[in-house]
């Protein structure tokens, strides 16, 4: 089949992986210069099934309303008017049932994509800086140390292993904490980190040697225009899907959530090597060799805009310093992108409900480089 495929980040090209594998002649179009560009760019970097959680949590909008005044919260909502942002606040609010499913559901789906990663890596001889010293996951509140506790017992049922370390272990998996203020964690080995922008450049460029993947630098406007001369459409357009799907007739719910990063070059020997996720200040880490760590968090519900604002910089800066008293932080690489975000927090995989030859695979909010990989394949399933 002829296919086209909208949108070069992690999820159009792990898509277009697995549908060039079994012989459909792909094209991907992107408005960018560049595969992995958006946000697929500077994220946290984590692969991690041990940060499945859905946020639909009544506890969670508790401590939004919080932090509601707050300019360096973890959380950042603008409040001027925008039906969009709140009607997919009143889905988010009744997708608080669903949580513990919805949790379940999106860790199983990590653990089969972590495991298709390596298989892609290996196959592809693909180096995206991977680190392999699992996911530390840090706690310096007693009520959200017994929340990780229930969750974890949802991350068992999926098949990852995770279990509770104390003050002590925690020193001893990651000696360059500071770790005044932590009381306890919970770690696991299953999970790594790897660079997604290098793994999109390296897996765009097998897929053009390799399986004549064609790549065309186009802004997509017109769905039906683009079905002239294809069999099928598959829309992987991060936060450009909803607009897409608007022009067919089609509402997607997809908030663009904003998150930043600081990238700090040239770290040195006091800066941690196993990847960390600090869960009230919503803040993950990432080694990226031996040069590089990257540090990503925050949520900002402010519509579609990637200013990098100062405000929301610094309080990475000063974890990363609280954290690591004698890291290096002369030399950072700030830096903003839009999560694809869902109410329910999945992603949306399936077929258009008006036209029979568009596809979605769209939508994976904070987990798009964790979830893609298994995303991908099963839109390709889907087309067997
Ligand atoms: C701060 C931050 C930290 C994160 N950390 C992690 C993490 O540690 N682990 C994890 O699993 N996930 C993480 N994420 C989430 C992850 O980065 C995203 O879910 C993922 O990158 C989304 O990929 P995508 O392919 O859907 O979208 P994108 O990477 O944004 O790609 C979409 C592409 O579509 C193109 N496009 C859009 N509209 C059109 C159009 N009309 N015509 C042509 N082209 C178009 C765009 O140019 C873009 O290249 C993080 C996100 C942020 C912001």
């Amino acid at each position: 089949m002829k296919i086209k495929i909208i949108g070069s980040g992690i999820t159009g090209v792990t898509t277009a992986y697995y549908l060039s594998k079994n012989n459909h002649q792909v094209t991907i179009l992107d408005e960018r210069r560049y595969p992995g560009m958006a946000t697929s760019y500077a994220n946290g970097c984590q692969i991690s099934a041990s940060n499945s959680e859905t946020w639909n949590s009544w506890s969670n909008v508790k401590k939004a309303s919080k932090w509601l005044f707050k300019k360096d919260a973890p959380l950042l909502i603008s409040l001027k008017p925008s039906l969009s942002k709140y009607s997919w606040f009143l889905k988010f609010i009744n997708s608080i049932p669903s949580r513990n499913i919805n949790t379940l559901e999106t860790c199983k789906m990590a653990i089969n994509s972590n495991k298709l990663y390596q298989e892609i890596a290996q196959d592809e001889n693909i180096e995206y800086d991977v680190v392999k010293k699992g996911i530390l996951h840090i706690y310096k509140n007693k009520n959200e140390l017994n929340l990780a506790r229930k969750i974890n017992l949802i991350y068992k049922n999926a098949g990852l292993e995770r279990w509770e370390v104390n003050k002590n272990e925690i020193k001893n998996i990651e000696p360059k904490i500071y770790g005044k203020n932590i009381i306890g964690g919970f770690y696991n080995t299953f999970d790594y980190t790897g660079d997604i922008h290098k793994f999109c450049i390296q897996l765009s460029s097998v897929l053009r040697n390799k399986y004549n993947v064609t790549f065309k630098k186009q802004h997509v406007t017109n769905i039906k225009k683009e079905l002239l001369d294809t069999d099928l459409i598959i829309i992987c357009a991060g936060i450009g899907s909803k607009k897409l799907a608007h022009g067919i007739g089609e509402n997607l719910s997809i908030y663009p959530v904003k998150g930043y990063s600081i990238t700090i070059n040239n770290p040195g020997e006091p800066a941690p090597w196993t990847s960390l996720l600090d869960d009230e200040e919503k803040i993950v880490t990432a080694r990226l060799g031996a040069n590089r760590l990257r540090i990503a968090g925050t949520a900002e519900f402010t519509g579609y805009n990637t200013d990098i604002k100062w405000e929301r910089i610094r309080p990475l800066i000063k974890w990363a310093e609280y954290n690591f008293p004698n890291i290096n932080t002369e030399d950072i690489k700030p830096w903003a992108g839009l999560r694809p975000m869902t109410p329910n927090m999945m992603p949306i995989v399936k077929r258009s409900k008006y036209l029979n030859n568009v596809y979605y695979n769209t939508g994976h909010g904070h987990l798009g480089w964790t979830l893609s990989a298994f995303t991908g394949k099963k839109i390709s399933d889907l087309l067997l």
